[in-house]
């Protein structure tokens, strides 16, 4: 078995003979505004957030404005109504004491 000592002026050498490492400033990158992946999809309306979510009750869409993000009612299975935000609409169908007991 090779020491480590026998090693260690290998690993040295490799690393004295590589180049220097080149790191593009992050302040010079140009990220176009209109690349598809830079365009913001506008939020949903109230109607096609109901298509999607029919727990949601209708007209109570609005602006949360200490958050800064949309909010609607829903209504629980259980008859409870919890407020959401739109953004969490996919995953949050219960109410609370609903989603802690598991049901
Ligand atoms: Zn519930």
């Amino acid at each position: 078995m090779a020491s480590a000592t026998a090693v260690r002026p290998v690993v040295s050498a490799l690393v004295a003979a590589r180049a220097p490492l080149v790191v593009p400033s992050l302040a010079k990158a140009k990220f176009p505004a209109d690349a598809p992946w830079a365009v913001r999809t506008p939020p949903l309306t109230e109607a096609q957030l109901l298509a999607r979510y029919p727990h949601m009750i209708p007209g109570t869409l609005r602006r949360d404005p200490v958050a800064n993000k949309n909010a609607v009612d829903i209504r629980c299975a259980c008859g409870a109504v919890r407020i959401v935000y739109t953004s969490d609409l996919f995953h949050v169908r219960a109410c609370r004491a609903c989603k802690a007991s598991g049901k």
